[in-house]
C-alpha cells in the first residue's frame, strides 16, 4: 500500500516547484531524475520501510536537478597549491588569450586561408613555425595532447615492428596512459630492455634487429628513482641511434622551452625537467610534449623533430583525427608570443612559479585580516606548493597557506559547497588555503565570500 502513496511520474514533472528544475534539465533530463528519486523510494519500501512524504521527494528531486546541474563547467577556486592540476583543468588561461578566443571565435577567421593569395594553408601553420624556432627545431605538428602526439608518432613508425623501451620507463601517466598500452594501440611490437632500476646502452644495442622501427625514451614525469639506478644518458642513446640508422623518439611530457622558463623553480629540480631543445641536441629525432603543462597554454600537444619526419606524422590519416581547433589555435598564439619575448609573467602558471613568499604574506594577511574582523579565526602557516600535472613530481615551492580553524573536513566540505567552489588541502587536521595557486574571478570579493560561507562552520577569533 505504501507504493500506491508514491506520486505518479507525470505529476511530478508538472509540479510547479519543479518547474525551475524543468526549465534547465528540460522535460526529459527532469523525468530521468525523477525516476532515480521514486525508484530508491520503491527500494526503500521493498526493505520494509515507509514512502516519504510527498514535499520531501520535490525537495529530493530538486537537490539531484542541483547536484546534475553543478556538474556543468564551472570556475573553482584553486587553493589546493597544486599549479597544474589536472581536474581543475592544468593551466589557467593567459588574459590575451581569453581575448583571442572571443575575437576568432565569434566570427569567420583565416584558420586555412593564405588571405595573400586566396590559397587554401595549412592550419596552424604560424604557431608551427614560432614552436619550431623556439624548440630549436626543423619543424613542429600540433595536435590534440601529448598522447596524441605520442600515439601519432609511433603508430607512423612502428606499426607492424618493433619499438625498443627501458623496462624503467613503461610507466603510467595517468588518465588510461600506459606506454605499454599505448605501444600495442600503436600496432608496434614493445621490446623491453634492462631492468626496472639498471639499463645500459649495450641492452638497447644488443636488442636491436633488421625488425626495429624506433627507440623510445620516456620522462619519468610523475615519479623520482633513487638508490641502485641507471639508464644511459640521452646523448649515448642519440649516438646508437645515429649509427644504427634508426630514429629516437622521446615522450618528454613537460614542455619546457628555455631554461629561463623555470627561473621561479629551484634550481635541483630544474636540473631534472630537460628542456625540448636539450633533448633535440642529444639526438632525438622527435620529441613529443604538452601545451598544457609548464608550457602554460591551452589543452594540446607537439612533436618537434626533423622536417622529414614531421611531415611525414602531419600526413598521416591519424593526424587529421587529432588535430587541434580554432579555439585551441587562438589560445595558443599569444602563449607562443610570450615564450618569443620571454614575457614569463604573461603566462599564469609560469607567474605563479615566480610569486615570492613575501608576495604571499602580503596578499594572506590582507585576507587573515578580513576574516578576523568578521570574528573567523584563520592564521598564516608556510606550506608546500606543487607543480603536479605530472610535472616535476619533487619539485616543492615554499609558500604560504591560510590554516582556517575549526573541524578541517566541515570546512572543506563548506567551502567546496560555495559558488564559486574553493578548494583547499586539509594540512595536519586543519583546511589550509595556499595562496600561490589562489586565483580569483574578476570581481569577486573572496574574503567576503569566506566570511559568508565559514561563519557557521569556523571556529571563532
Ligand atoms: C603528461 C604526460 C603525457 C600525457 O600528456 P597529455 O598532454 O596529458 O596527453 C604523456 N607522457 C608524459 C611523459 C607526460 O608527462
Amino acid at each position: 500500500m505504501e507504493y500506491r502513496k508514491l506520486p505518479k511520474v507525470d505529476r511530478l514533472l508538472d509540479e510547479p516547484r519543479l518547474s525551475g528544475a524543468k526549465a534547465a534539465l528540460g522535460a526529459r533530463g527532469l523525468k530521468v531524475v525523477v525516476r532515480e528519486v521514486l525508484s530508491e523510494q520503491r527500494a526503500q519500501i521493498r526493505s520494509g520501510g515507509l514512502a516519504a512524504a510527498a514535499d520531501e521527494i520535490v525537495e529530493q528531486i530538486q537537490t539531484r536537478s542541483q547536484r546534475r546541474l553543478a556538474q556543468r563547467l564551472e570556475v573553482v577556486v584553486n587553493a589546493t597549491g597544486v599549479l597544474l592540476h589536472t581536474n581543475l583543468g592544468r593551466a589557467p588561461l593567459a588574459a590575451a588569450s581569453v581575448r583571442r578566443i572571443a575575437e576568432v571565435a565569434s566570427g569567420y577567421s583565416n584558420l586555412e586561408l593564405d588571405t595573400a593569395t586566396g590559397e587554401r594553408t595549412r592550419r596552424a601553420v604560424h604557431a608551427e613555425f614560432q614552436l619550431a624556432q623556439l624548440s630549436g627545431a626543423e619543424s613542429a605538428l600540433i595536435v590534440n595532447n601529448n598522447a596524441a602526439a605520442v600515439l601519432l608518432a609511433l603508430s607512423h613508425l612502428a606499426a607492424h615492428r618493433e619499438v625498443i623501451v627501458s623496462r624503467g620507463e613503461l610507466v603510467e601517466i595517468g588518465g588510461g596512459f600506459r606506454i605499454p598500452d599505448v605501444l600495442a594501440r600503436s600496432g608496434a611490437k614493445l621490446v623491453e630492455v634492462g631492468t626496472t632500476n639498471r639499463t645500459r646502452i649495450e641492452d638497447f644495442e644488443n636488442a636491436i634487429t633488421e625488425n626495429t622501427a624506433c627507440l623510445l625514451r620516456v620522462h619519468p614525469s610523475n615519479f623520482h628513482m633513487t638508490g641502485f639506478v641507471e639508464r644511459p644518458v640521452l646523448t649515448q642513446l642519440g649516438e646508437l641511434a645515429e649509427r644504427r640508422g634508426i630514429p629516437l623518439i622521446k615522450d618528454l611530457g613537460g614542455g619546457v622551452l628555455s631554461d629561463a622558463q623555470l627561473a621561479g623553480i629551484a634550481e635541483a629540480d630544474r636540473a631534472r625537467e630537460p628542456t625540448v631543445e636539450a633533448c633535440l641536441r642529444a639526438g632525438c629525432d622527435a620529441v613529443c610534449f604538452s601545451l598544457d603543462k609548464l608550457f602554460g597554454g591551452p589543452q594540446g600537444g607537439a612533436i618537434v623533430g626533423s622536417t622529414e619526419l614531421i611531415a611525414a606524422f602531419r600526413k598521416d590519416p591519424f593526424a587529421r583525427a587529432v588535430r587541434v581547433g580554432k579555439l585551441t589555435l587562438a589560445a595558443l598564439e599569444p602563449i607562443l608570443d610570450a615564450h618569443v619575448r620571454n614575457a614569463f609573467d604573461d603566462i599564469p602558471v609560469l607567474a605563479m612559479t615566480r610569486l615570492t613568499v613575501d608576495d604571499l604574506k602580503t596578499r594572506g594577511e590582507a585576507l587573515r585580516e578580513r576574516l578576523a574582523s568578521a570574528g573567523i579565526a584563520a592564521q598564516l602557516m608556510s606550506t608546500e606548493a606543487a607543480i603536479g600535472g605530472g610535472t616535476l613530481a619533487e619539485a616543492r615551492f615554499p609558500s604560504i597557506g591560510l590554516n582556517i580553524g575549526g573541524d578541517a573536513e566541515t570546512v572543506a566540505q563548506a567551502l567546496r559547497n560555495g559558488r564559486p567552489a574553493i578548494l583547499g588541502r586539509i594540512v595536519d587536521d586543519r583546511c589550509v588555503l595556499d595562496l600561490r595557486t589562489l586565483i580569483v574571478p574578476e570581481g569577486f570579493d573572496l574574503a567576503q565570500h569566506l566570511i559568508q560561507t565559514l561563519a557557521p562552520v569556523a571556529a571563532p577569533a
